[in-house]
């Protein structure tokens, strides 16, 4: 049975009919062709799809994160009902940094190898403006209170909310000092790191990212994103490079965390076990489209789109031998010369004939399950 989340509050992030393309020399990529996807606050998101489907270009959109060929075309990305790309640079920048948070597959590209884990964490709490504002920590404290659910990691939470309301106080009074200011940074740094549960927090602290293993870095990483205290936590394909011992904790990880910070959890990956392992929603992606959006549950059960079929028709299963596994016929299109009409239309097994004729516009067969396919309308 899967777990369900604890405490699913209010939307904190809503991606609106996203269109997006890359200049590129051999032509205009068109990567996203108006993607809509909503998660809640406590909600783990799956979103899943074949390489090349626009998982991670979905993701870098809304952490702002986009090469420079990138362009977009149209679409609203509303964090808690803002829509971030209508604000200015410098605010938009600054939400950016501070609202939403990038785990990354490879942490060691995205840590700085000079530096220890320690100082890297710090760095956040010294650069990060948002982290003194009365409102965000008291918005905060309240958010921790209103959690039923009491653990270990909400009373650190609760702490660190205190301390940054102290620090805050100390450094409008001009009574911190510089000695006092690097104290308190590093106790929280070091609770942060107990946060993700990375044994002995104190020589983590002083270690550099080449002394740790996979797993520990990729703790101190979600250790940093968390540091932000994000509304939004984006995990791309996190796991993918760690052994499964170690792959099912930071899995188990991210769940209690969810709970914990109360953040909207976005998991990008390729792999259902995971998704069946680990979401509360699943959204999934074909060439530049969310074809289906449903609870865990119900697309295991009854998955409506031909392509989330053939997904699963391709999970291998315990207890099927002797048959070799089914297939989805084809690739991922060119995505300069997309298919017109349904983009799914030259693999799907069930085409007919208004397919390379009509995008399917998005409806809800059942409530709660939406799916972009004409065999349900449209
Ligand atoms: Fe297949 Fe047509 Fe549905 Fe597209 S719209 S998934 S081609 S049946």
């Amino acid at each position: 049975m899967l777990e369900q989340p604890k405490q699913v509050g209010k939307t904190a992030l809503e991606v609106k009919n996203l269109k997006l393309v890359f200049r590129t020399y051999a032509g205009l990529v068109k990567a996203l062709d108006g993607v809509d996807l909503t998660v809640r606050r406590g909600e783990i998101l799956g979103l899943v799809g074949e390489s090349g489907s626009g998982k991670s270009v979905t993701a870098l959109a809304i952490a702002g994160l986009l090469p420079e060929n990138a362009q977009i075309i149209e679409g609203e990305v509303l964090l808690d009902g803002d829509n971030l790309l209508g604000k200015e640079k410098k605010a938009l920048r600054i939400a950016r940094l501070t609202d939403i948070a990038f785990v990354f597959q490879d942490p060691m590209t995205y840590l700085n190898p000079v530096f220890t884990i320690g100082r890297q964490i710090t760095e956040i709490f010294d650069g990060d403006p948002k982290l003194f504002q009365d409102e965000l920590i008291k918005s905060r404290l309240d958010e921790i209170k209103a959690l039923q659910h009491k653990t270990a990691e909400t009373a650190i939470l609760a702490e660190l909310s205190r301390e940054e309301q102290r620090l805050q106080e100390a450094k409008r009074s001009g009574k911190l000092s510089r000695k006092e200011g690097k104290r308190l940074s590093r106790s929280r740094a070091l609770q942060y790191l107990s946060l993700v549960k990375l044994p002995d927090p104190e020589r983590v602290f002083k270690m550099y990212p080449f002394e740790l293993s996979g797993g520990m870095r990729q703790r101190a990483m979600i250790a940093m994103a968390l540091a932000r205290s994000p509304r939004v936590l984006l995990a791309d394909e996190i796991t993918t490079a760690l052994d499964v011992t170690v792959q099912a904790q930071i899995l188990e990880l991210l769940k209690e965390l969810r709970n914990n910070i109360h953040a909207a959890v976005i998991i990008i990956t390729h792999d259902l076990g995971i998704v069946a392992q680990t979401c509360d929603m699943v959204a999934v992606m074909y060439a530049g489209n969310i074809v289906e959006t449903a609870t865990v549950e119900e697309i295991f059960r009854n998955p409506l789109h031909p392509y989330t079929k053939g997904l699963l028709a391709a999970v291998p299963r315990i207890g099927k031998t002797g048959e070799s596994l089914e297939s989805i016929s084809g690739s991922v299109p060119d995505l300069i010369y997309p298919p017109s009409g349904c983009r799914f239309h030259p693999r799907c097994p069930m085409a007919f004939e208004r397919c390379p004729q009509v995008k399917p516009p998005l409806v809800e067969p059942k409530t709660g399950h939406k799916v972009e396919c004409l065999l349900y309308g449209g």
